[in-house]
């Protein structure tokens, strides 16, 4: 592990436990033993990642991503996580922000970063964007000026507001809504451009295309995402941290509370009846599990039931496997189609499928941000209509052998970004002495993202006076 550890756990102490294995429950983890605490960390499923994982598909018997996932630099948190534990080999970040954009009877087009000085190294390029005309473009760099230098009107009201009601505010045409932020917020935030909270949109252009050289540029992961969090795992285990897969944790037990005293965290019990007892707690699980865990009379207390009144959007991931490649650039946004963006997915050679894919496939993999309309629909018509959409707009899916599709839908995918929303994130710390609790969806001034879950996982332990630095 690059980052190393500063001090060792403690033997004969009680551990902490970290309940939920995805990204803020593995950063507690992190955080913990970097502090010198002893760890146990409980997943209820057999893979690592929570909601950015792989499985063993049962029908091919292959590896599959749930859904493609990236991030940008500005993810601080996330980008020292990856470092910290030893498997930032396993990503990859462009040197320079690049998107090839596609559009039904349109040329492509390339919107690449420039060696110039920020924030001209983005905005030039876009003041040439070619499925923009030149007015259109006047007004895309107007409201990018205006977004800048909006204050912090835009981010404290914001939480309330519609982003659309300020796009129309800042007369921004059809065409630029349509062509540049559509595409842009809703593949960050997962959610439509009109109906998303203003504050987290202006915050996603301003640390992104509007922050310093470099922050934009795209990164994920160049293996599938179980082999990186086995990786993450294998490290933390030979710092001393516990890992059980497959434990589902049940609730957790209280002591104390008489004489006055505060009740304070116990132990956690798992599902079977087996009783672990801790120092304390990192609840690193859905508000839903979270609110579940909690014994009878604190359900509906704050802050283990305002999590509850988040509603949630899913994202569809279609994985399609061709005979031989169709698109040599890594990944495509697509304009003005329900189809959304096409990723080239690296590494993905399963050892032990049924039906082993030639080594000459190329794996493709489609997404589609906020995809409620899809919920509901017949999977083969979904697939068909997107299938479509991309040999649309590229020649070679029209022409090369289609080997395997498989489409997941997470209905669950991200909290949904709404005005009001903020309501329902409480902070890390709870009423409960060593009891803390961490997710994305809870209050990270982020958005539902890795790099929230990172800070999530990361407060929640500073929360409980254990903090490493
Ligand atoms: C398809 C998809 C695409 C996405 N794309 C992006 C992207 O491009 N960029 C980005 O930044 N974010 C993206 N996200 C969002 C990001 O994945 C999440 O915000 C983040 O992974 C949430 O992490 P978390 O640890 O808070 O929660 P989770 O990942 O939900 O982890 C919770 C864990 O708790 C476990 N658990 C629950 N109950 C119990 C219990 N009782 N006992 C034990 N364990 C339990 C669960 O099994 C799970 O592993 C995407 C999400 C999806 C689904």
């Amino acid at each position: 592990m690059s980052g190393g550890s500063d001090a060792h756990p403690v033997e004969g102490r009680q551990p902490y436990a970290v309940v939920g294995g995805g990204v803020a429950g593995l950063a507690a983890a992190e955080a913990l033993i970097r502090a010198g605490q002893r760890v146990i960390l409980l997943e209820q499923r057999a893979e690592l990642g929570g909601r950015i994982s792989s499985f063993r598909d049962p029908d091919s018997g292959w590896y599959i991503d749930n859904g493609q996932h990236i991030w940008m630099p500005c993810c601080t948190e996330f980008t020292d996580f990856l470092d910290r534990t030893g498997v930032s080999d396993l990503t990859y970040t462009q040197p320079r922000f690049r998107v090839t954009f596609l559009e039904r009877d349109r040329k492509e087009a390339v919107l690449q970063a420039l060696n110039l000085p920020t924030p001209f190294h983005l905005l030039l390029p876009l003041l040439t964007f070619p499925p923009l005309r030149p007015g259109d473009r006047a007004a895309l760099l107007r409201g990018l000026i205006s977004l800048k230098f909006s204050g912090a009107r835009l981010f404290t009201e914001g939480r309330d507001r519609r982003f659309g009601e300020w796009l129309t505010e800042q007369r921004q045409p059809a065409a630029v809504i349509e062509r540049f932020w559509e595409p842009v917020i809703t593949s960050i935030l997962n959610q439509q451009v009109g109906e998303v909270r203003a504050d987290l949109a202006a915050m996603a252009i301003r640390d992104s295309f509007l922050a310093g050289k470099g922050d934009a540029n795209l990164a994920w992961m160049s293996q599938p995402h179980g082999s990186v969090w086995d990786r993450v795992a294998g490290g933390l285990e030979e710092q001393g941290v516990t890992i059980r897969r497959g434990t589902k944790v049940e609730g957790v037990e209280l002591a104390g509370g008489d004489d006055n005293r505060e009740p304070r965290l116990s132990s956690i019990v798992l599902a079977g009846g087996e009783r672990v007892p801790v120092a304390g707690a990192v609840m690193a699980v859905p508000p839903g599990a979270l609110r579940g865990s909690m014994p009878s009379e604190l359900r509906d207390t704050s802050p283990f039931r305002e999590g509850t009144g988040l509603e949630w959007t899913p994202i569809l991931n279609l994985h399609l496997w061709y005979e031989k490649p169709v698109t040599e650039e890594p990944l495509l946004c697509i304009l003005n189609s329900p189809l959304q963006w096409v990723f080239v997915k690296p590494g993905q050679s399963p050892d032990e499928g049924r039906d082993p894919i030639p080594s000459s496939a190329q794996h493709l993999n489609l997404v589609v941000s906020a995809s409620n309309r899809f919920l509901g629909e017949d999977d083969r018509q979904t697939t068909a209509l997107l299938l479509d959409e991309l040999s649309a707009v590229l020649p070679g899916a029209r022409s090369t052998r289609l080997l395997a599709t498989k489409l997941i839908h997470e209905t669950r995918a991200t909290f949904s970004a709404l005005p009001g929303s903020e309501a329902h994130r409480p902070s890390q710390q709870t009423t409960i002495p060593g009891l803390a609790i961490a997710g994305a969806w809870t209050a990270t001034g982020w958005p539902s993202t890795l790099e929230g879950a990172v800070r999530s996982g990361r407060a929640a332990v500073r929360s409980l006076g254990v903090s490493s630095s």
